[in-house]
C-alpha cells in the first residue's frame, strides 16, 4: 500500500513516521522544512505540493488544524484533486466537523475518490506508541481499503457510522474532556485554597468517584508537576468544544454545559495566545483563584 501523509504538526508528524516505517511513504507540509526533516529521518519521499505528494497513493492522509485547511487543499493545478487517481481513499485524520467532510466527500465521490473522517485520540504519546483510537465516519469497504495505513498508529478503530460521524464522535470526546479540564482545576484550586495540599487531594480524589483521566494523569504528571508540556493547543481543543456545541445544537439538545465550556476556552485562547497548550486552562483558574496547584 502506497501512503500520503500531509500535515506534520504535533500529531501528524510522529503518526507519519509510523506510518513511514510499514508502507512506502510519500510526506508533505507547509513548512517543507518539518518534511524534509521526516524524510530524511524515515526515508520517505519528500513532495514539493500537495498534488506531488498524492499521484501514485493508494491511501491519502490529511491531519491538519481544522476541516476548512482540508477542504482548500483540494482544488488547483497544485491540489489533492489534480493528483488523486480514481479508486484511491482521502482519511482525513484532522479533528474536522461534520458538515464539511459530507462536502469534501461529496466532492471527490464526483472524481471517483472515496472519503473516511477518521480523527484520532491519545494524544502525541498515543501516536508515538501507535496506541490511537481512530473513530471513522464512512463505509465499512471504504474503511478496510484503508485499514493497513490507519493501523500504524492506531490500536482501536472503530467505524462509527456514515461520513461525519468520525467527527462527530470526536467533538464529543473532546467537549468532555474539556469540561472536566475546568471542573478538576476548579474543585482542586479551592481544596488548595482551604488548606488541602495538592497532591493529597489528587491521591484521595483518584481513589474515590470523581476522578477521571484529567485527575489521574493529565494533573498529576503535568499540573502538580508544573510541566505543562506543548503537546496540544488550546485553540484547537476550542474549536473541538465549538464543533460538539453545533452538534447538540443541530440535534436539538440545547444544555448550557458544551456552551459555557466554548465560550470559557474562548477567553482562555484570548488571554494565552494560539501557541497555548490545553492545560494551561487551568493556569487561567489558579491566576483568577490566586492559588497553584502543586505538589
Ligand atoms: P499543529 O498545530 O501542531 O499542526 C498543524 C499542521 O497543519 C501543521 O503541519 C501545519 O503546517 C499544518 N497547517 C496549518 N495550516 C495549514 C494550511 N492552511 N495549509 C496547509 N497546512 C496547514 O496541530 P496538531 O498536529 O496538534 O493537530 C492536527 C489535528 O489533529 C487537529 O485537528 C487537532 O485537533 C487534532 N488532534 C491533535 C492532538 C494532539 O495531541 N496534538 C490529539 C488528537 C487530535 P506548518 O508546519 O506549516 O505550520
Amino acid at each position: 500500500m502506497r501512503v500520503a501523509f500531509l500535515g506534520l504538526g504535533a500529531i501528524g508528524r510522529p503518526m507519519a513516521v509510523r506510518v513511514a516505517a510499514r508502507h512506502p511513504t510519500v510526506v508533505w507540509n507547509r513548512t517543507g522544512e518539518r518534511a524534509a526533516e521526516v524524510a530524511r529521518e524515515t526515508g520517505a519521499r519528500l513532495a514539493e505540493t500537495p498534488r506531488d505528494a498524492v499521484l501514485d497513493a493508494d491511501v491519502v492522509i490529511t491531519c491538519l488544524p481544522t476541516s476548512k485547511e482540508v477542504e482548500a487543499l483540494l482544488p488547483g493545478a497544485d491540489g489533492l484533486l489534480a493528483g488523486m487517481r480514481k479508486g484511491a481513499t482521502l482519511a482525513d485524520c484532522t479533528s474536522g466537523d461534520p458538515a464539511s467532510s459530507r462536502r469534501i466527500a461529496a466532492r471527490l465521490a464526483e472524481a471517483g475518490i472515496g472519503f473516511l473522517d477518521a480523527p484520532v485520540s491519545g494524544g502525541t504519546n498515543g501516536a508515538e506508541a501507535g496506541t490511537l483510537t481512530v473513530m471513522v465516519g464512512g463505509t465499512a469497504e471504504g474503511l478496510e481499503r484503508a485499514r493497513p495505513a490507519l493501523e500504524s498508529f492506531g490500536k482501536t478503530i472503530v467505524l462509527m457510522g456514515p461520513v461525519g460521524t468520525g467527527h462527530a464522535m470526536k467533538s464529543v470526546n473532546n467537549a468532555l474532556l474539556a469540561v472536566n479540564i475546568l471542573a478538576v482545576g476548579e474543585g482542586i484550586a479551592a481544596l488548595v485554597k482551604a488548606g488541602v495540599p495538592a497532591r493529597t487531594a489528587l491521591e484521595v480524589l483518584n481513589v474515590s468517584s470523581g476522578r477521571s483521566f484529567v485527575s489521574e494523569n493529565l494533573v498529576v504528571e503535568r499540573v502538580l508537576t508544573g510541566a505543562f508540556p506543548n503537546t496540544f493547543r488550546l485553540a484547537l481543543l476550542q474549536k473541538d468544544v465549538g464543533i460538539a456545541t453545533e452538534l447538540a445544537r443541530d440535534m436539538g439538545v440545547n444544555g448550557p454545559m458544551l456552551a459555557l465550556a466554548h465560550r470559557l476556552y474562548g477567553e482562555a485562547r484570548a488571554a494565552l495566545g494560539e501557541d497555548a497548550d490545553y492545560l494551561e486552562a487551568i493556569k487561567v483558574i489558579e491566576r483568577q483563584a490566586g492559588v497553584e496547584i502543586r505538589g
